[in-house]
C-alpha cells in the first residue's frame, strides 16, 4: 500500500498506492502501512529527509467512509481516527524534513497528510483539487486539519475551508498559503529532492513547535478573532438552525484548540470528531449523501442484461423554459441536440438561453470561448420533424396540455428511428395516459426534470404501466450521460417528488386558513431546516400555479373531487385578491421591486388569527411530518424505493440532509413515535395525517426504513 524506497543521498520516498481500492484512501490498512513506513524512515539514521508521494492519478482522496460508517461509540471513534493523527504528529516532530509531493487531488485526510509535512509542492494542473470537505458529510478533518490550517494561514482564512469545505486549485492554494510551490508535474520529485538537500534540515520544525510562535492574524482571544467568532457563531446558527453538528464542532475545535498547544488541540479535535461520528445527523448525511446517492449515480438498480446505450444525438421538442435547459445540459455533455419548436424563432430563443449562461461564464474567465462555441454548435434548431431521424432519444417539453402533447407525440413517432426512446417531461400528467399516443408504449417513459434544469441535480425516471425495463435502462444511461442523479418512480399523479414536497406548502396554507399566525408558519419552516419558508416558497413558484393545479384536478375528477383544506386559501388569494405570487409583486408577501419581501399585512384581515396559537414545535411537526407521511405512502404504494425517496427529497426539494431525507426523518424520530404523532395529528386535523398500514406495521415491529 505504501512503497518504500531510499536512495544514495539519504532520501526516503514513501509512495501511496492503495491497490485494492479504486483510489488512494485512508483506512485501517493503509494508515497502518503508512505509519510503519513513517516510523521506519524516522528510525533509520541513514535517512535525512522524506518525500511523501502517490503512484496514482490522485494524491490521496480522503478517508474511507466504510470505516466511519461502522463507528458506534466514542471508543471506536478514537480507534478509527486516532492512529493517523498520531502518525502525522510523529512526522511533524521527527526532526527530519518531510515534503509532500502533490501530483493530484488531495482532499480531507489526503490534504491533512500534506499539512503535517514540512513543505508542500503541488503540480501545476488546474484540475487538481485541494480541500477539507468533511463538513459536507457532517464530519470534521480529524487528522489535524482543524488545528494545522488555522496555525498556518490564520483563523479567518482557514474557516471557509473548514466550515464550507471550500476546494481550491493549486494556484489559489499557493496564494492562500496552503502549499509552498507550484511546479510542472514533471519536476515535482526533482524540486522536492533539491529542497530536502538544500534547506530541509533547517526547516524540519513547524512554526507552532518553535519558540515564540505567533498565530497568523492573531490568536483566538485577541480582538480580531474574537469579533470573528461572535459573527461566525451567530451566522452559523442562522444557517444550520442547530440541525447540523459538524460546523459547530469545527468551530469549537478552532476556538478551543487554538488556545492551547497543538498536542492538546489535536486531542480536542479527536473528541469533537467522536461526537460527530456517533451522531444521528452525521450518520444520516453519510447514508443518503454518500452511499445512497452514490448508488443512484452508479445506476445500481439498472437492469444488467440491457446493453448500455451510448448517447450521441437526441432531440428536445419545445424550446421553452424546460426545453432550453434540457438542450443546454445535453449539449454540455457532448451530445448533438435537435431543438424543435413551432417556429424557428422560438427554437432559437431556447438555444439563446444556454448561450447567455455560457457568455456569463466566459466573461468571468471560467469558460473558454472556443468551448462555448463548440457546445452551441451542437444545438440544431428546427421546426422540421424529419430531423428526428437518427436521434436515440426524443424528449418532449411542450405545453402541459394533453392534446398538444398527443399531437407532438404522434408526429415525432412517425419520424423517429425504430429503436429510439420517447420521453415526456410532464410534471403532472400520468405517463400511462400520455403513452396512448405512441404506438409502442414500451418505448415511452417519463423524464421529469426540475427547474432550472442546469442547476437541479435530480431526475425522476417515470415508469409507465407499459414502459419496458430496457427503456428504463436506457433512460438511466441518459441520466448518467448528462450527470443527473436519477431515481426510478412508478407512475402516479404528480409522481414522487412533487407529491411529497407538495405537502409542505399545502400544510402551510391549511394552517393559514385555520388562523395560525403566518410569521409563526414561516419561522417554523425555517427552523425545521427547509431551504425556504413555505409561504415565501409558494410566492416564488406562484400561487397561481397551485390554484391551476387544483382547478385541473377538479375538472379531471368531477363529482369525485374531494375538497382539500387548503383550497379555499388558493381561491381567496387568486380569485378574490389577485395576489398570484412574486411575478406580480404580490402574494402572501409584498415583493417591492427595490427591497426585501415582507409578509403582506392584509393577511391578518383575510385569514383572522385564531385566539389560541400553536407552539412553533407543533407547526414544525405538521409541516415536516406531512412530507414524510406522503413519502411513506409513496413507498407503501410501491411508487418509489426508500433509498430513492430519501435521495429525491434531498436533491429534489432540499429536505434537510441532517434528517437523512423524508423517510430518514421517520427513522430519526423512531417509527413508533412518528406514528403516534401522526395519529394525534389525524384526530386534531384530519384524515390527511392517517398512517398507511405498511408504516404502522413497520412501527409495531420496531423496524426502520434503513438499517441502523
Ligand atoms: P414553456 O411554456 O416555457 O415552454 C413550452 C414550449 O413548447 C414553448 O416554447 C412552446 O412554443 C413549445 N410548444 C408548444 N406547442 C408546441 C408544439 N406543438 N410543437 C413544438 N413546440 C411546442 O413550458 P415549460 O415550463 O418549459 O414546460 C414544458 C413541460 O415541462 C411541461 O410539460 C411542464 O409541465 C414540464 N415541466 C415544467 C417544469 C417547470 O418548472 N416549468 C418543471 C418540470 C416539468
Amino acid at each position: 500500500m505504501i512503497d518504500y524506497k531510499t536512495d544514495a543521498d539519504g532520501i526516503a520516498t514513501l509512495t501511496w498506492n492503495v491497490a485494492d481500492r479504486p483510489m488512494n484512501v485512508l483506512n485501517a490498512a493503509s494508515t497502518a502501512a503508512f505509519d510503519a513506513a513513517v516510523r521506519r524512515a524516522i528510525g533509520d539514521p541513514g535517512v535525512k529527509g522524506v518525500i511523501v508521494a502517490s503512484a496514482r492519478p490522485e494524491f490521496v482522496a480522503g478517508g474511507d467512509l466504510d470505516l466511519i460508517r461502522g463507528i458506534r461509540n466514542a471508543q471506536e471513534s478514537f480507534a478509527a481516527s486516532g492512529p493517523v493523527s498520531a502518525t502525522l504528529r510523529a512526522i511533524e516532530v521527527s526532526g527530519k524534513p518531510f515534503v509532500a509531493v502533490i501530483n493530484g487531488t488531495a482532499l480531507g485526510g489526503g490534504l491533512e497528510i500534506c499539512l503535517a509535512c514540512h513543505r508542500r509542492i503541488v503540480a501545476d494542473d488546474p484540475r487538481i483539487q485541494l480541500g477539507l470537505p468533511e463538513v459536507t458529510l457532517g464530519l470534521l478533518p480529524a487528522a489535524g486539519g482543524t488545528q494545522r490550517l488555522p496555525r498556518m494561514i490564520g483563523i479567518k482564512n482557514a474557516l471557509p475551508y473548514l466550515l464550507e469545505g471550500r476546494k481550491v486549485a493549486p494556484a489559489a492554494a499557493l496564494a492562500a498559503g496552503i502549499v509552498d510551490e507550484v511546479v510542472p508535474a514533471g519536476q515535482l520529485l526533482e524540486r522536492a529532492r533539491a529542497w530536502l538537500l538544500a534547506d530541509g534540515a533547517q526547516a524540519a520544525v513547524k512554526p507552532w513547535d518553535a519558540k515564540g510562535f505567533k498565530f497568523p492574524g492573531g490568536a483566538p482571544q485577541t480582538p480580531g478573532p474574537t469579533q470573528l467568532f461572535f459573527g461566525v457563531g451567530g451566522g452559523l446558527l442562522s444557517k444550520t438552525q442547530g440541525l447540523y453538528p459538524a460546523p459547530e464542532a469545527i468551530l469549537a475545535c478552532v476556538y478551543d484548540g487554538c488556545q492551547v498547544d497543538i498536542d492538546t488541540g489535536l486531542k480536542i479535535e479527536q473528541r469533537q470528531f467522536a461526537r460527530l461520528a456517533t451522531s444521528t445527523a452525521t450518520k444520516n448525511m453519510i447514508r443518503t449523501l454518500f452511499y445512497a446517492m452514490g448508488e443512484a449515480n452508479r445506476l445500481a438498480d439498472r437492469p444488467k442484461d440491457v446493453p448500455v446505450r451510448r448517447y450521441e444525438r437526441i432531440a428536445v421538442l419545445g424550446a421553452g423554459m424546460m426545453g432550453a435547459g434540457l438542450a443546454y445540459v445535453s449539449a454540455q455533455a457532448g451530445l448533438d441536440v435537435v431543438l424543435l419548436d413551432v417556429s424557428l424563432e422560438a427554437a432559437e430563443k431556447g438555444k439563446a438561453y444556454g448561450a447567455k449562461l455560457m457568455d456569463a461564464q466566459v466573461a468571468k474567465g471560467r469558460l473558454d470561448p472556443a468551448k462555448r462555441d463548440a457546445t452551441l454548435a451542437r444545438v440544431h434548431t428546427t421546426t422540421d420533424y424529419a430531423q428526428l431521424a437518427g436521434c436515440q432519444l426524443v424528449i418532449e417539453a411542450v405545453f402541459e396540455d394533453r392534446a398538444v402533447k398527443a399531437e407532438v407525440t404522434r408526429r415525432a413517432e412517425a419520424a423517429m428511428d425504430a429503436d429510439a426512446v420517447f420521453a415526456s417531461n410532464t410534471s403532472t400528467l400520468p405517463i400511462a395516459g400520455l403513452a396512448d399516443a405512441f404506438s409502442q408504449p414500451e418505448r415511452f417513459v417519463g423524464l421529469h426534470f426540475f427547474s432550472p434544469v442546469e442547476k437541479m441535480p435530480l431526475l425522476e425516471v417515470i415508469r409507465g404501466a407499459r414502459t419496458s425495463e430496457a427503456t428504463i435502462a436506457q433512460a438511466l444511461d441518459f441520466a448518467k450521460k448528462i450527470r443527473k442523479t436519477p431515481i426510478v418512480v412508478n407512475d402516479c399523479p404528480s409522481f414522487y417528488a412533487n407529491r411529497a414536497f407538495g405537502m409542505y406548502p399545502y400544510e402551510a396554507m391549511t394552517m393559514l386558513g385555520e388562523g395560525v399566525n403566518p410569521a409563526l408558519i414561516e419561522n417554523a419552516g425555517r427552523l425545521a431546516g427547509m431551504p425556504m419558508p413555505p409561504l415565501a416558497l409558494i410566492d416564488e413558484f406562484s400561487v397561481e400555479l397551485l390554484y391551476k393545479a387544483m382547478k385541473q384536478a377538479r375538472a379531471d375528477q368531477g363529482e369525485g373531487y374531494r375538497e382539500q383544506p387548503q383550497d379555499h386559501v388558493l381561491v381567496t388569494m387568486v380569485e378574490k385578491l389577485g395576489r398570484i405570487g412574486r411575478k406580480v409583486g404580490q402574494g402572501f408577501y409584498d415583493h417591492p421591486a427595490d427591497g426585501a419581501r415582507r409578509l403582506w399585512p392584509g393577511l391578518a384581515e383575510v385569514f383572522p388569527l385564531a385566539a389560541e396559537q400553536p407552539t412553533v414545535d407543533e407547526v414544525r411537526e405538521r409541516l415536516m411530518y406531512a412530507q414524510s407521511l406522503e413519502a411513506a405512502r409513496c413507498v407503501a404504494e410501491g411508487i418509489v424505493s426508500p433509498r430513492d425517496a430519501d435521495v429525491g427529497s434531498l436533491l429534489g426539494w432540499g429536505f434537510p440532509s441532517a434528517l437523512g431525507g423524508a423517510l430518514g426523518q421517520i427513522d430519526t424520530v423512531g417509527a413508533a413515535t412518528f406514528v403516534e404523532a401522526c395519529d394525534r395529528l389525524a384526530r386534531l386535523h384530519g384524515e390527511r395525517f392517517e398512517v398507511p398500514e405498511a408504516l404502522r406495521h413497520l412501527a409495531a415491529e420496531g423496524q426502520r426504513y434503513h438499517p441502523a
